[in-house]
C-alpha cells in the first residue's frame, strides 16, 4: 500500500483550506494535510511533518509565498511547491515560477489543482533521479581518476578519423614531453626495432576492438623505457572505428626485474650443468666397475642414483632451453624427416619408462616434414610425459597422426585429470602450473608446454588443446608437410 501524500497547506483562510482539501478528497487523492499560516508554524511543519508537497496561498498576514519558497530552496529540499492564490499579476506569477515554484493555480480554477499536483510530483521525481545519477557519475569519475593516478597511468583518447590525440599529463611525462604534442611526435619515439610490432598491434585493434602491446620508446634524451598500452576501440553506427581510448604505463622496472630473473636462471642452470654431467659420468663408470665385480645390490643402488641424476639433468636442460627461447637464442637445424618413423622410434623408447600403454595410430601414407628433428622429438616427449604424469588413474595414451590440408597433425591424448576451462589460455606460458589436484601432487617446473609450444611455433606450426576437467586432454600440433 502506498503511503498517503503529506500536504502542507499555507493558508490563512480556513474556508479556502477546507475547499482545497475537499476537492482533493473528491478527486480520490490519498493524503494527510497540515494547515499553517505563520513562518514559525511553517518551519516547524517542514521539520516535523516533513511534507511531500506544499500548497501555498500568496500572502498571509505575517508571511508570504515568496518567503516560504525561498526557505525550502535554501534548505535545498526537493519538495514540489504550488502557489494557490486568489488573484495574481502575470509578472508575479512569472517571477514565482522563476524562483522555483512548480506551478500556480487560481482559486477560481481550482479544478486544475489535481493535475498540477500530479505533474509537479512526477517532475520532481525525475529531477531527483537525474540528480542521483549525476552524483553517481561524478563519484565514479572521481574514483576512476584516483585509481588512474594511483596506478601511474597515462591516459589517451585518439580520434581515429582525424588522428587528433588528447592525453593526460602523465602520458606526456612518460614520453618525456612537457606539454601535449601532435600524435606523430609520440609515434616517432617508438623504438625502431618495435615499430613493426607497434603497427601490427594498432591494425589488430581495429579488427578486434582491443589494443594491447608492450614496446620500447627511445626518448629524446636517448634513454630507453618500456611501456605497456591497453585500449578499447569505439566504432560508429556503420561499424567504422572512430575512437581509441586507453592508457599506458611505464613497465621498465618490471622488465628489468624479469630480465634479472631470466639471467639468474640462465647462469644458475649453466653452472649446475657441469657438475651434474660429471656426476653422471662417474656414476656410469662406477656402475660398470661394480658390474665387473658382480656386486648386484650395489649396482641396483647406483642405478637409482643414475635415475635421479638423469631427472636433475633433464630439469637443468629444460631451464637452459627456456632461457635460450626467452632470449631468442634457440638454434634450430632443419632436416627432412618422416614424422611416422620418428614417432615410432620415440614411442618405443618412452614405452620402456611407463606401465601405461602408449598406442600409436598412424595416418595412411607416410608424411615428411622439414624441421629440427631433435627439437620436435623433444616437444612430443614433453607432451607424452605430461600425458603419463597427469593421468594417474588411467592406463592408456593414444598418439595419432593425420594429414589435413598439407599439414601433418599429431595428437597426444590421455584420459587423466584434464584441464579447467579457465586455465587453458595460460597453459603454454613459461612457469605456469595449473592448480594442484586435491588427490595428487605432480612435480614439474611449468616449462614443458612452453618449450613444446615455442619449438612448434618457431617452425611454422601451431599447437592447441582440447580438454575438460576430469575428462582427459588432447594436445595437438601441426607442421607444414612436404609430402
Ligand atoms: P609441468 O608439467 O612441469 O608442470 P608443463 O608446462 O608441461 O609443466 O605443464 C604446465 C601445466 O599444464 C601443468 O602443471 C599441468 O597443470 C597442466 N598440464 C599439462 N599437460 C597436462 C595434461 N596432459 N593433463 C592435465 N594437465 C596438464
Amino acid at each position: 500500500m502506498t503511503k498517503p501524500l503529506k500536504i502542507l497547506l499555507l493558508e490563512d483562510s480556513p474556508a479556502d483550506a477546507e475547499m482545497i482539501q475537499r476537492l482533493l478528497k473528491k478527486e480520490g487523492l490519498e493524503f494527510e494535510s497540515n494547515v499553517v499560516m505563520t513562518k514559525d508554524a511553517y518551519l516547524q511543519a517542514l521539520d516535523q511533518f516533513q511534507p511531500d508537497l506544499i500548497l501555498s496561498d500568496n500572502s498571509m498576514p505575517q508571511f508570504s509565498a515568496t518567503e516560504a519558497l525561498e526557505i525550502i530552496r535554501i534548505q535545498s529540499t526537493n519538495i514540489p511547491f504550488i502557489l494557490v492564490t486568489g488573484t495574481v499579476s502575470d509578472e508575479f506569477a512569472a517571477n514565482i515560477i522563476k524562483s522555483g515554484a512548480d506551478d500556480y493555480i487560481l482559486k477560481d480554477r481550482l479544478i486544475r489543482l489535481p493535475a498540477a499536483i500530479s505533474s509537479a510530483l512526477k517532475q520532481r521525481s525525475t529531477d531527483k533521479e537525474k540528480q542521483e545519477m549525476l552524483e553517481k557519475l561524478t563519484d565514479n569519475e572521481e574514483r576512476a581518476r584516483v585509481a588512474i593516478e594511483a596506478a601511474n597511468m597515462g591516459t589517451f583518447d585518439i580520434d581515429l578519423i582525424t588522428g587528433d590525440l588528447i592525453c593526460s599529463e602523465r602520458y606526456n611525462e612518460i614520453f618525456g614531453f612537457k606539454k601535449q604534442k601532435q600524435r606523430m611526435d609520440y609515434v616517432a619515439l617508438i623504438h625502431p626495432d618495435d615499430a613493426g610490432f607497434w603497427n601490427k598491434a594498432h591494425e589488430k585493434s581495429r579488427r578486434t576492438g582491443r589494443l594491447f602491446y608492450e614496446c620500447r620508446i627511445l626518448k629524446k634524451d636517448k634513454t630507453v623505457r618500456w611501456i605497456k598500452a591497453e585500449g578499447i576501440v569505439r566504432k560508429n553506427e556503420e561499424g567504422v572505428p572512430v575512437r581509441l581510448i586507453g592508457y599506458i604505463i611505464d613497465i621498465t622496472e618490471a622488465k628489468y626485474l624479469l630480465k634479472q630473473k631470466d639471467d639468474f636462471i640462465g647462469i644458475a642452470s649453466h653452472e649446475l650443468k657441469t657438475p651434474v654431467t660429471t656426476i653422471k659420468a662417474y656414476t656410469h663408470i662406477l656402475q660398470q666397475m661394480l658390474l665387473k665385480r658382480g656386486g648386484i645390490p650395489e649396482v641396483r643402488l647406483i642405478a637409482n642414483v643414475e635415475k635421479q641424476v638423469n631427472k636433475l639433468s633433464e630439469l637443468i636442460n629444460n631451464l637452459l632451453d627456456a632461457t635460450k627461447m626467452i632470449s631468442g637464442q634457440l638454434q634450430l637445424s632443419h632436416v627432412n624427416f618422416q614424422m611416422d618413423s620418428m614417432l615410432t622410434e620415440l614411442i618405443r623408447d618412452l614405452q620402456l619408462t611407463t606401465n601405461k600403454k602408449i598406442s600409436l595410430q598412424l595416418a595412411a601414407g607416410t608424411c615428411e616434414v622439414h624441421a629440427d628433428r631433435d627439437r620436435i622429438e623433444q616437444a612430443v616427449t614433453n607432451l607424452i610425459n605430461n600425458a603419463i604424469k597427469f593421468s594417474p588413474d588411467s592406463d592408456k595414451i593414444i598418439v595419432s597422426t593425420s594429414i589435413i590440408d598439407n599439414e601433418v597433425h599429431v595428437d597426444v591424448e590421455d584420459f587423466g585429470i584434464g584441464i579447467k576451462q579457465e586455465n587453458k589460455e595460460k597453459i603454454f606460458e613459461q612457469y605456469y602450473r595449473a592448480d594442484e589436484d586435491f588427490k595428487y601432487t605432480f612435480p614439474g617446473l611449468g616449462l614443458g608446454l612452453y618449450i613444446a609450444s615455442e619449438i612448434i611455433k618457431r617452425q611454422g606450426g601451431k599447437i592447441w588443446l582440447e580438454s575438460g576437467e576430469g575428462k582427459g586432454s588432447k594436445f595437438s600440433f601441426s607442421l607444414p608437410s612436404i609430402c
